[in-house]
């Protein structure tokens, strides 16, 4: 007998379409952008790991835009991996993205990192990023969700498909619907890069479930090099969008430089995207007309 993801799943039923349904679009909105992530546009997230000072903050997100991003990306509150890193700006850093997006227009990603932080964040954000470290905190998901703003829901490092289908359970539960996904490479036995890349879950969550999937080449792959690489993966396994680590100095950056683009290594990424992207749009077209008929039967 053919697996049932709908009994397999059963846990996530609000994220498990078990017939074909319309696709959860998340509509964002600035005071110069309008867009929605999970619709027909391919949406760019980029920016800095960390957001360090005001001028590294504004040129990346004037180039970023420049370049064809929606979003600006950054971390006030940055989960690390050792207590002795850099711990993010906090406030300082959310000010300085409300900023950001004053002057170029850009929406706000930024990770909340603690529920007595979710108020704080979520005045300055356009949307609530819940890290891999967090993919399974629980209270700290039911709060940001109860925020009204978006979610992207980072999948966990050691997560299972049915382990990040049910912290997305937990955000509609909560009464939000507005959840973005977002595969960002888990761990193997393989070290050789920084996580392992899973493009086969993009592929399976687009197939499985209707909310909208974003890859994070940066996170998977650890190295610049690759990254442009993995980001043309994710879009031929069908992401929605990109969520891409991008400095003005990679090398001198404050948290994950080995992975972040210079602007330079942006505009080529962004340039290579192009011929898939294109592919990209006949088969969304081919795949919403698809559910539309057997939606009709
Ligand atoms: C980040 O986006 O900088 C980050 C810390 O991501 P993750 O939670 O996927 O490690
Ligand atoms: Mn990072």
């Amino acid at each position: 007998m053919r697996a049932n993801w709908y009994d397999q799943f059963s846990d996530s039923p609000d994220v498990v379409s078990s017939t074909p349904r319309a696709r959860r679009v998340v509509p964002i909105r600035t005071p110069d952008l309008a867009f929605e992530i999970g619709g027909q546009d391919f949406i760019t997230m980029a920016g800095p790991c960390s957001v360090e000072t005001e001028a590294q903050l504004i040129a990346t997100a004037i180039h970023v835009r420049r370049g064809g991003a929606h979003i600006l990306r950054g971390g006030a509150f940055k989960p690390r991996s050792s207590p002795y890193s850099f711990q993010g700006l906090g406030l300082a850093g959310l000010r300085m993205l409300a900023h950001a997006r004053e002057e170029t227009g850009l929406a706000i990603v930024t990770e909340v990192m603690s529920e007595t932080d979710v108020p704080l964040v979520a005045e300055y954000a356009d949307i609530l990023q819940i890290g891999s470290r967090n993919m399974e905190n629980f209270s700290l998901l039911e709060a940001a969700a109860r925020s009204g703003r978006p979610i992207l829901l980072k999948r966990g490092m050691v997560a299972t498909v049915a382990d990040f289908l049910r912290s997305a359970q937990i955000v509609i539960d909560s009464g939000n619907p507005n959840v973005i996904l977002c595969e960002r490479g888990i761990r193997t036995f393989e070290t050789s890069l920084r996580n392992t890349f899973d493009a086969a879950t993009i592929a399976l969550l687009k197939q499985i479930t209707h909310l909208p999937v974003i890859a994070d080449p940066s996170h998977a792959a650890g190295h610049r090099e690759l990254v442009p690489a993995l980001a043309r993966i994710g879009v031929a396994a069908g992401a929605d969008g990109l969520i891409v680590e991008v400095h003005p100095n990679p090398d001198n950056a404050w948290s994950d430089g080995e992975q972040s683009l210079d602007f330079a290594g942006f505009d080529t990424m962004m340039r290579d995207l192009t011929p898939w992207l294109a592919l990209r749009e006949q088969f969304h077209v081919c795949a919403s007309e698809g559910e539309q008929m057997e939606a009709a039967q």
